[in-house]
């Protein structure tokens, strides 16, 4: 490591410190009680989004200011003897800091990343585990023992003020790290939807509306909690946005609550809420978008699985005949719309049951995984190259003559020919060449290059035929 950036290392960690400090008093500012834990603690989800993407070297940084921090909140200067418990509480809470930061980055790199988080509900509950309720738990303990140090809390409010700082460390991490270290991914590595722009302009509108209208819910002095009405939208932005626009919407959502809440008297709004109902509303709204998110995720990957699996071959990865047809038929309407030519080539495997018969069905195998990877090798954009049957292959050729696909025939039979395909086998290929005459269907086409294929066989094999140039049987 060179000296600049050894330097820049420090300044990074610096400027970690010093943003921890910040958030911190950004975060103490909404708080509610007289012992300024905040209901929504902002620097542990921000700095464990920050030292994920930046790097572990950070967390020097998350100590030194989470202590400067609490030497500033906690030490009473006005004695030597008095400085003592204050520094003891700042280094407990400084540890518990970054003991849950440092949790958070361990259960991340086991979920494989955020990306592990956003797909697999296994992966959110490691997360939400070790990252969110474990990290909480240590900084709770060790910072109310710091507390209790200093004589801020008084024994008997010991149970809420822990609650308070254990919930609003959790829902700090639980809400900010994902939404933020959801931008270190692209849009297509998380969960989305297929909202079109009009749609995404609604929804970014709801978006907007959303955390102005839940605090008034809360006005409403109803029995049960109105708030929660606004859940269902935010699953609504999740299933037609994707995760990042509904996390965000979750994340205005507490902004605004959070700053209602302490300008109540301001607006002259009764808002009714403490900070544990925060919390409730926090952990529900973004686990629920987690782990739909998640499920989401999951579904679409098994579509994308089924259709591969219903659309290609297993063994050679190849386009099958099933998904072939379709691609076929439009080439062939298409063909016929702009009058341009298209011609298809069939190759079938020269006596293939002797492989398989004196090698096992395994060679076999291979061949025709080596066959398929030389003959997609140089295809052009429009080409398409499909399994149509066991060692037999079709070639489409769009805005290709007969002759030209003759030549690219040839050029392939003459490859495999030099070429040992599955390490040693040295096997031939015939081709069928055909082209689409006025008044042909598909039928037509595929049965005239079927018949040059066949006259190539009885030709002695290791040969390209024609259809259309005179084939004697026809
Ligand atoms: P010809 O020159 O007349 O084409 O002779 P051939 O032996 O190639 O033709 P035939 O149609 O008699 O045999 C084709 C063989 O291909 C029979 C079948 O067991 C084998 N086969 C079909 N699909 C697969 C496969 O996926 N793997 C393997 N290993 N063999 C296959
Ligand atoms: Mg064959
Ligand atoms: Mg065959």
């Amino acid at each position: 490591m060179g000296s600049t950036p050894r330097f820049r290392i420090a300044l990074e960690i610096l400027g970690m410190a010093l943003t921890y400090v910040f958030l911190a008093r950004v975060g103490h500012s909404f708080s509610a009680e007289s012992n300024g834990i905040s209901p929504l603690w902002l620097p542990s989800g921000v700095s464990l989004a920050l030292v994920v993407y930046r790097g572990k070297y950070l967390l020097t940084g998350v100590f030194l200011g989470s202590l400067l921090l609490n030497c500033w909140a906690y030490i009473d200067f006005s004695t030597l003897f008095t400085i003592f418990p204050g520094l003891g509480a700042a280094f407990l809470t400084g540890v518990g800091d970054l003991i849950c930061v440092g949790l958070g980055v361990w259960a991340l790199e086991r979920c494989g990343g955020i990306a592990g988080v956003f797909r697999s509900i296994r992966g959110l509950g490691v997360f939400m585990g070790y990252g969110v309720a474990a990290g909480a738990l240590v900084s709770t303990v060790l910072g109310a023992t710091g507390l209790l140090l200093v004589g801020k809390v008084a024994g008997g409010d010991a149970v809420t003020s822990g609650a308070v700082w254990f919930l609003g460390d959790a829902a700090g991490v639980l809400l900010l790290a994902p939404f933020l270290l959801s931008f270190t991914l692209d849009d297509e590595e998380l969960p989305r939807g297929d909202a079109g722009l009009s749609e995404r302009l609604a929804l970014g509108l709801l978006v907007f509306a959303l955390p102005m209208v839940s605090p008034l819910l809360r006005t409403v002095d109803l029995e049960f909690r109105m708030d929660f009405m606004v859940s269902p939208l935010l699953l609504t932005v999740l299933l037609r946005a994707g995760l990042r626009p509904a996390l965000g919407a979750a994340v205005c959502l507490v902004a605004v609550q959070l700053f209602l809440l302490k300008q109540q008297e301001t607006f002259g709004l009764s808002v009714n809420m403490t900070p544990i109902a925060l919390h409730l509303l926090i952990a529900v709204n973004t686990v629920s978008l987690l782990v739909v998110g998640a499920l989401l995720w999951q579904q679409r990957e098994m579509l994308a699985k089924a259709v591969e699996e219903a659309t290609h071959d297993a063994l050679t990865g190849l386009l099958n005949r099933r998904s072939g047809i379709p691609r076929l038929e439009k080439e062939l309407s298409r063909s016929v719309r702009y009058g341009s030519p298209l011609s298809l080539v069939i190759f079938d495997i020269d006596h293939f049951k002797d492989v398989n018969d004196n090698y096992g069905h395994a060679q076999g195998d291979a061949v025709l995984r080596d066959f398929s990877r030389l003959a997609n090798r140089d295809l052009r954009e429009h080409d398409m190259l499909a399994r149509w049957g066991g060692e037999e292959f079709l070639l489409m050729l769009p805005a290709t003559d007969l002759a030209g696909a003759g030549m690219r025939a040839e050029r392939l039979r003459n490859q495999i020919a030099e070429a040992s395909l599955g390490g040693k086998h040295r096997v031939t290929i015939s081709a069928g060449v055909a082209q689409l005459k006025r008044g042909m269907g598909i039928d037509d086409l595929l049965a005239s290059a079927d018949r040059a294929l066949y006259a190539a066989k009885e030709r002695g094999r290791n040969r390209t035929e024609l259809a259309g140039s005179p084939v004697p049987y026809d």
